[in-house]
């Protein structure tokens, strides 16, 4: 088993949903923690809240991660130490709408590939150098069903997705001589606020995608980040795909009246 104590693990997206699941699941563990999102309230109150119950030391970095310069910026402001990032989870993403392709706003459709590939790929690339210097490091990137089979309305999103496979694909191979471990989390229905994003705060129609079956919760996705990051060294999870029991894939799902 790996031991995260003390191990300094950058959580994007932190502020909702997954990421502040997976902060609690570290915060747990002992580790030493940075969390990004833009809202920062949330990020002050997650962060009161884990140091409160385990007394671990966290750096809060607000930045837009579709800002290369926000993110260069927020990264040169850590302290030298705390650069040493053992593990990086790439989770902030989102999607906006389920419009076909041929109805789609491309100003949405900007934003999703800007957050979901471009973010993804600038804290990467601010992070990996020292996990290459030390020859050590853990990248844990969340993928998604999304990113294995795309549906009608999910076009950009998807392939955003995709991208996120073909990406963790391509930084094990680049890496492989580095001692680097690179894991896809790729989950399937997840009730956060990802779908009230989805649907831009309409709630209700956010509550009809989980309607008549039980959708994973942040805290089963976490705990598969957890156990891809508590493997011993030699072993490298590549992917998990998990969804709610009653989901096959994309396209099947079994709901009760
Ligand atoms: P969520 O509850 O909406 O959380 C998304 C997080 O991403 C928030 O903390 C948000 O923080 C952050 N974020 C969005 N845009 C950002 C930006 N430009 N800069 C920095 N942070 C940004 O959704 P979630 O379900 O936890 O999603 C987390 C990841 O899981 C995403 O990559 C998503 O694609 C993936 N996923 C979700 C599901 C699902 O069913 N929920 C399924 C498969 C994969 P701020 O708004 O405060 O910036």
């Amino acid at each position: 088993m790996t031991d995260l104590k003390n191990k300094i693990v950058l959580i994007t997206g932190a502020s909702a949903g997954i990421g502040a699941a997976c902060a609690n699941v570290f915060a747990a563990q002992g580790a030493k923690l940075i969390l990004n999102a833009r809202r920062e309230t949330r990020i002050d109150e997650l962060s009161d809240q884990l140091k409160k119950e385990f007394g671990i030391e966290i750096q809060k970095l607000i930045f837009d991660i579709r800002s290369l310069d926000q993110v260069k910026q927020a990264f040169n402001s850590l302290p030298e130490e705390w650069k040493n990032v053992d593990i990086l989870v790439n989770n902030a993403g989102l999607a906006i709408g389920t419009d076909k392709f041929q109805d789609a706003d491309l100003a949405d459709w900007e934003q999703v590939l800007d957050t979901n590939i471009k973010g993804l790929i600038y804290i990467t690339k601010e992070v990996l150098p020292n996990m290459i210097k030390r020859e050590s490091g853990h990248i844990i990137n969340l993928g998604s069903i999304a990113g294995r089979e795309v549906y009608i309305g999910g076009n950009i999103y998807c392939a955003t997705k995709f991208a996120v496979n073909a990406i963790s694909k391509a930084i094990r191979a680049d890496t492989l001589d580095k001692k680097i471990r690179v894991s896809s989390v790729d989950p399937g229905m997840v009730e956060t606020e990802f779908s009230i994003v989805r649907f831009r705060g309409d709630e209700e129609k956010a509550k009809n995608v989980y309607k008549g079956l039980q959708p994973l919760t942040p805290e089963d996705i976490a705990d598969a980040v957890l156990f891809c990051a508590t493997r011993p060294p030699h072993v490298n999870i590549n992917e998990i795909l998990l969804t709610p029991l009653a989901q096959a894939s994309a396209f099947y799902a079994v709901r009760e009246e």
